[in-house]
């Protein structure tokens, strides 16, 4: 039947939601592995989004997102389909990290996968086959990790590529304000995908342990920014009039070891001189003044206040553009 949505052999009938396990790899007595799924299949026709969570095993706001954004739809009023993957690092969530402990790799530099490579390759590969290339437009949520960041949507695609175009619209209509707009490296599903003619996205909602309420509901907003605008569900997409976009980063080193005394604040517009914070020793003199090296926006900054020299303290985004 050809309205039937199907994951392998995960399934849902027009007008139904569809919530099981896909089973991605065995761990070591042989218990499955499984990737939480999500499948909305609506009762009228339309397009399919593919929404991806927690490839990084320790970002969770994008689970949180995902499932406030699958609880409000209703698959009797959806025009098209919505597939999630829930847990998509599966070892690297189980061992509270970003990284997969079983081959040691990133899973945001795996896809499209391989068929017979490392675990982490072959779930990106299960997913990538199974779900993305059926999808017309891709989400894949991430946040900076545990380090303070912006919230923030990241447009990974050659900027000479044809798609790029498609990705960057879909990053504004995400409409969370700023975009980095930069080339990523390989693997990244946000590469590859739109090698598959398939818009796709990066939201980074924020850098926190655990769930970030603010940052989640700008992803929330974000995701039905982009159901709505592209016709999957009804209503007015919430869409800044003007948002910052920059193509890269400045990394801002200290040259000093000592305690941080940031002057900036996080989606601070600097100026070049302008002061970012000091490094003081533990009596509370200042060793050191950094300063940002050129106009931009403060996009992250450390975790602790503490460095040794020749560490960050912060990143900076560059070449500030608005559209
Ligand atoms: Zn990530």
């Amino acid at each position: 039947m050809d309205d039937l949505l199907q994951v392998e052999h995960l399934q849902a009938e027009p007008g139904q939601r569809f919530d099981g396990y896909l089973d991605v790899a065995e761990m070591q007595d042989g218990t499955p592995a499984r990737v939480p799924m999500v499948l909305i299949n609506g009762a009228q026709s339309g397009p399919t989004l593919y929404l991806q969570a927690m490839s990084d095993g320790d970002e969770l706001n994008g689970l949180a997102v995902a499932r406030q954004v699958l609880k409000r739809l209703d698959p009797a009023r959806l025009k098209g389909q919505v597939i999630a993957a829930l847990i998509v690092n599966f070892h690297a969530f189980h061992w509270h990290q970003a990284f997969s402990p079983v081959d040691g790799k990133k899973m945001n530099r795996c896809f499209p996968g391989r068929k017979d490579g490392t675990s982490s390759e072959r779930i990106a590969y299960r997913l990538f086959q199974g779900a993305v290339r059926q999808s017309d437009y891709c989400i894949d949520l991430h946040q900076g990790g545990v380090r303070p960041m912006i919230d923030e949507v990241r447009v990974r695609v050659d900027r000479r590529k044809r798609i790029h175009k498609a990705c960057l619209e879909l990053g504004r209509i995400f409409g969370i304000g700023y975009i980095l707009d930069c080339r990523g490296p390989d693997g990244q599903l946000a590469r590859a995908a739109p090698e598959e003619g398939i818009p796709t996205i990066d939201p980074e909602l924020g850098g926190c342990h655990g769930w970030d309420e603010s940052s989640i509901q700008k992803g929330v907003t974000g995701v039905e920014n982009v159901l709505k605008h592209y016709g999957f569900i009804s209503g007015h997409p919430r869409i800044p009039k003007r948002q910052v976009v920059v193509d890269g980063f400045l990394s801002l080193l200290s040259n000093r070891g000592g305690f941080l005394e940031y002057h900036a604040d996080l989606y601070d517009h600097l100026q070049k001189g302008d002061q970012v914070a000091d490094v003081t020793d533990p009596f509370g003199n200042v060793l050191e003044t950094l300063r940002a090296p050129e106009e931009s926006i403060f996009w992250s900054k450390n975790l602790r206040p503490m460095v040794s020299s020749g560490e960050g303290v912060g990143t900076l985004g560059k070449n500030i553009r608005h559209i």
